[in-house]
């Protein structure tokens, strides 16, 4: 659990410190709340609790704690606002802007080392949230929410990028899938499923994503230009077909085809779904030309 501390007290700062690393919790300091700011925007750290202190120089507590809401962060980190003020409006105005809690200095060791084990609860809560929601059950992969979600997220950031650069859209399909099933059994095509899920996935570098987009079709999203695409998809084909798929002594060969749309940067403002269509089309293609192979085309 990762605990950043806002003061611009290195006395209380030191004092929280003892208290965070009683509770066996990682601490972060950040001695003004634009620093904080900094920190966190900058995913230099991505703090699951946040303690702020409500008087400091350069912004208000309160304002802090408005501008990190504002952020949209994967995870809500949980907010306590830490005051010497004994006024009961502090308190209210603290929780209406968006503060999870509100302790008054001097703080007592026990009290706010019990303070923050509450907040550690609701954020394992909210991870473990999050996880059901984005995973495909089967493969563990991203589901097709999350995928497009995820895709999403990556055009965004390609659109706003001053690199003239072009990253890749890839849908993955098995072939032959349903003939899997019928000679090896459901159960045998889905662990085939969970097979081939792993050899994308690990084929594919961590920060980029791979979902389940359907039953046997798969999205892929790189940061790759087209020459470094066709390399992947290369090493996809490659991974896939190169080694049967061995499952109680059956060795089952799998192939896969694969549709992958260039997206250059300028032409990240259109929608994830034309991209989606565009990588169909393609992989449709492959399909009709006799499968296990993969296409490249340009978005227009
Ligand atoms: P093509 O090469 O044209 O893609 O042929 P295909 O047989 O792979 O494609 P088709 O769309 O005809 O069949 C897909 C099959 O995938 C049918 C469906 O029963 C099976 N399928 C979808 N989801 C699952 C799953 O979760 N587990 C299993 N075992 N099979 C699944
Ligand atoms: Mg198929
Ligand atoms: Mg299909």
């Amino acid at each position: 659990m990762n605990v950043l501390v806002v003061d611009d007290n290195k006395m209380d700062l030191m004092i929280i410190k003892s208290f965070v690393e009683k509770a066996e919790m990682s601490f972060i300091e950040a001695e003004s709340a634009s620093e904080a700011l900094n920190l966190i925007t900058q995913r230099t750290v991505s703090p699951d609790i946040i303690v702020v202190d409500w008087l400091m120089p350069d912004m208000d507590g309160l304002e802090l704690c408005r501008l990190i809401r504002n952020l949209n962060l994967d995870i809500t980190p949980y907010i306590i606002i830490i005051t010497a003020s004994e006024l009961i409006e502090v308190e209210y105005r603290a929780l209406d802007q968006g503060a999870d809690d509100f302790i008054e200095k001097p703080l007592d060791g026990n009290v706010f080392i019990a303070r923050l084990r509450v907040g550690a609860k609701l954020i394992k809560m909210q991870k473990k949230l999050i996880e059901l929601a984005q995973k495909d059950d089967l493969t563990g992969l991203f589901n097709r929410r999350a995928g497009i979600q995820s895709f999403e997220n990556h055009l965004s950031r390609l659109a706003r990028s001053s690199e003239q650069t072009e990253h890749c859209l890839i849908i993955a399909d098995i072939d032959h899938f349903k003939s899997i099933n019928d000679n090896y059994g459901h159960l045998m095509g889905d662990r085939v499923l969970i097979e081939i899920a792993k050899r994308l996935r690990e084929t594919i570098r961590p920060f980029e994503t791979v979902a389940r987009f359907g039953g046997e079709e798969f999205l892929i999203y790189c940061e790759a230009n087209r020459t470094q695409a066709e390399f992947i998809l290369k090493r996809l084909k490659q991974a896939i077909s190169s080694s049967l798929v061995n499952l109680e002594n059956e060795m089952i060969p799998v192939t896969m085809s694969f549709g992958c749309t260039i997206i250059r940067q300028y032409e990240a403002k259109n929608s994830p779904d034309s991209f989606i269509a565009k990588a169909d089309k393609l992989l449709y293609q492959v399909k009709d030309e006799g499968r296990n192979d993969f296409k490249i085309g340009a978005f227009n």
